[in-house]
């Protein structure tokens, strides 16, 4: 089987025509989308993620603000790091970059964050509200995944709104930004969901489960955690890891996904690169909550999940 690529840096680039219109739509009627992240510590694909994000919301002119906190930072500051962003107003969306030090459980921070500002849904009331199928804020990795998901199924006949009727959606990863949250959207997509966890892989029960999948997400930080012989025939296998490895040779760092690409592509009937896949993606839609947050806080028609279904 020679599997389909998703492009991911295609679908990005569609979508980035789209975000532009709307962040010109909000600009007409006097609104100035603001984002803020907050990064701790120098964990390498945050600080990337946070470059790219910040590229992307000074070509859109949406403002932009950089919190860097150092690794060993006390929570009591980070914790006063999240309120004076919540008192800003010019700021309509806060990104948490993770990984967090030990000492800033993430937890206490989302308890903080102001849940019109919580463009990932991580707040114990966005977080509820996606659970229950009326998402505020879809979260931008998941919608992602399911965005190339939805693409992939329209480009081969299938109609997402019945796609994923009854199919084994196995999830690897359970974290509060990608894992859970892509378990609802795949119960509110009538899929059957398998939710895999580091303590399935320590069970040694991992295989078992992602045999199952005809669609496996996999967002764990580990790469080639799921390789060919852990999927069957005409899976449609998503890949969220990004792992920076280093080169021994030459020095450079490039990164891989979770997936043991080649061996997993030889089975699947579709399959999501790293880089060009999940991420792209990822980017357009956090500014695209940007955008919505700040629509909502305005009082002004918002933008509707780029038209994706709950
Ligand atoms: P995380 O918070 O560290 O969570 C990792 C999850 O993987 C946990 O649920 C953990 O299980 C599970 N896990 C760890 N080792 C495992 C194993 N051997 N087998 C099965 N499951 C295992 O990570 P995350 O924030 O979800 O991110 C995951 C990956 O995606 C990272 O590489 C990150 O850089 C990347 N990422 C990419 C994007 C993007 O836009 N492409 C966005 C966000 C994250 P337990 O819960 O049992 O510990």
């Amino acid at each position: 089987m020679t599997a389909t690529t998703i492009d991911g840096n295609r679908l990005a680039g569609e979508l980035h025509a789209r975000l532009a219109e709307e962040v010109q739509d909000l600009r007409a009627s006097g609104v100035r989308p603001g984002l803020a992240t907050v990064l701790v510590g120098e964990d390498y694909p945050a600080q990337a993620y946070e470059r790219r994000v910040r590229r992307l919301a000074d070509e859109l002119d949406c403002r932009y603000v950089s919190e860097q906190l150092p690794a060993d930072v006390e929570l009591a500051d980070a914790l006063a790091t999240i309120g004076r962003l919540n008192a800003d107003p010019r700021i309509t969306g806060i990104l948490v970059l993770r990984p967090l030090p030990a000492q800033v459980p993430e937890v206490d921070l989302y308890r903080l964050l102001d849940p019109a500002k919580d463009i990932e849904a991580v707040t114990p009331v966005n977080a509820g509200l996606l659970a229950q199928g009326r998402p505020r804020f879809i979260p931008s990795t998941p919608a992602a995944c399911f965005h190339m998901l939805d693409e992939y199924m329209r480009s081969t006949g299938r109609d997402p709104a019945t796609a994923y009727d009854g199919v084994n959606l196995v999830l690897v990863g359970r974290s509060n930004n990608v894992g859970k949250p892509a378990v609802w959207l795949g119960l509110q997509r009538n899929a059957t969901v398998i939710s895999a966890h580091h303590y399935t892989d320590r069970a040694g029960r991992l295989p078992d489960f992602t045999r199952l999948a005809d669609i496996v997400i996999v967002a764990v930080g580990v790469p080639g955690v799921v390789t060919g012989d852990m999927v069957r025939d005409g899976v449609i296998a998503i890949d969220v890891g990004i792992n920076p490895v280093r080169d021994e040779a030459t020095g450079k760092v490039h990164l891989v996904g979770d997936l043991d690409f080649e061996s997993v592509a030889a089975r699947a009937e579709a399959i999501s690169p790293v880089p060009g896949g999940v991420g792209p993606i990822t980017d357009i839609w956090l500014l695209h909550n940007t955008v919505r947050a700040a629509a909502m806080a305005a009082h002004v028609e918002r933008p509707r999940h780029f038209g994706m279904a709950p």
